[in-house]
């Protein structure tokens, strides 16, 4: 028997997305061999090596074919994409963690009235060309200006008067006397896969590891939502349950006219839906995790 051929994943090496994208894929049910070397690692129960490196370089070797899948954030993907036209992926599952957005800063004592404000100014990143895009997109000419880091600072060395960077909780910009102008690109770690042409035998395997991911994705929206309400309530009450479709619907028993209703919803339930369905005449409401689906 032949062995099958053994697919490459990238992910970060280490930084934020290192262990999200590690239990990603141990929920997957991958079991990760951890040997000495920390560059890469099989996968001992499925035909899979993944790939220890930075984050930059993940676009680059699933783009060029040498990994056939990568994790990384949208906003490192964004730039690398927007420097090669020609560049060969596809994004095939947003993933759900490292949300983080690219946002414009500027020092308390500077007026913002919109993207026309930029106008002639200049604006330090790390993101160039996504800074670029955005201003091109709304025709205001301004100076950007590339650092690799401590952006940040920009404002206080008098390099820029604006900064475009990550922001999560702002405390940074806050430490440093900034704050949020705008907002130019919602980020969050995506999985990649590349467009080169594969080997036919490799098809199957990664048809494999798609279903994979996506049914952990897909377990990670979805609950499964239990309540009861009397028959009247019935129509209103399936209507809210976000992304549930044919529910089941159960006689009480020693209740005439009351039903148990059971559901997989597939979206997110969020305390405001529980507050609707409770208002609509839902009763004893029950929202429980699950662990695995296969549809
Ligand atoms: P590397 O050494 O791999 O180049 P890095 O320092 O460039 O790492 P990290 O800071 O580990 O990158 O961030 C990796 C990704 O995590 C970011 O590109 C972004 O998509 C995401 N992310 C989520 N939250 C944040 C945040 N608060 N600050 C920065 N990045 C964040
Ligand atoms: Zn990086």
């Amino acid at each position: 028997m032949t062995a099958l051929p053994r697919l490459h994943l990238a992910v970060q090496k280490s930084g934020r997305l290192s262990d999200l994208s590690r239990d990603l894929l141990r929920d997957a049910g991958l079991r990760i061999q951890h040997g000495k070397n920390d560059l890469a690692a099989r996968v001992e129960n499925f035909p899979v090596d993944l790939m220890f490196v930075r984050d930059d370089d993940i676009p680059v070797f699933v783009s060029d074919g040498v990994c056939e899948f990568g994790i990384v954030g949208l906003n490192v993907l964004e730039e690398f994409a927007l420097g090669r036209p020609d560049a060969r992926f596809e994004i095939i599952a947003r993933l759900g963690f490292g949300r983080c957005g690219l946002r414009l800063a500027a020092s308390d004592r500077i007026a913002y009235g919109g993207p026309q404000s930029l106008a002639g100014a200049r604006i330090a990143t790390s993101y160039p060309r996504i800074v670029k895009r955005f201003l091109d997109e709304r025709g205001v000419e301004a100076t950007v200006v590339e650092m690799n880091g401590a952006v940040e600072l920009a404002p206080r060395l008098q390099i820029a008067t604006f900064i475009c960077d990550i922001v999560s909780t702002g405390a940074t910009l806050e430490a440093n006397g900034l704050r949020v102008v705008d907002s130019v690109l919602e980020s969050e770690a995506v999985l990649i896969r590349t467009s080169k042409p594969l080997a036919p035998e490799k098809l199957e395997v990664c048809e494999n590891l798609l279903r994979r991911i996506e049914g952990v994705l897909a377990t990670k929206e979805s609950k499964y939502i239990m309540l009861n309400a009397a028959e009247r309530a019935l129509e209103r009450i399936t209507s809210l349950l976000p992304g549930a479709d044919a529910p089941t619907i159960l006689p009480l028993h020693g209740r005439p006219g009351h039903y148990a209703v059971h559901a997989v919803c597939q979206e997110s339930v969020f305390w405001e839906t529980l507050q609707q369905l409770k208002k609509a005449g839902a009763s004893a409401i029950l929202v429980m995790p699950i662990e695995k689906m296969m549809m």
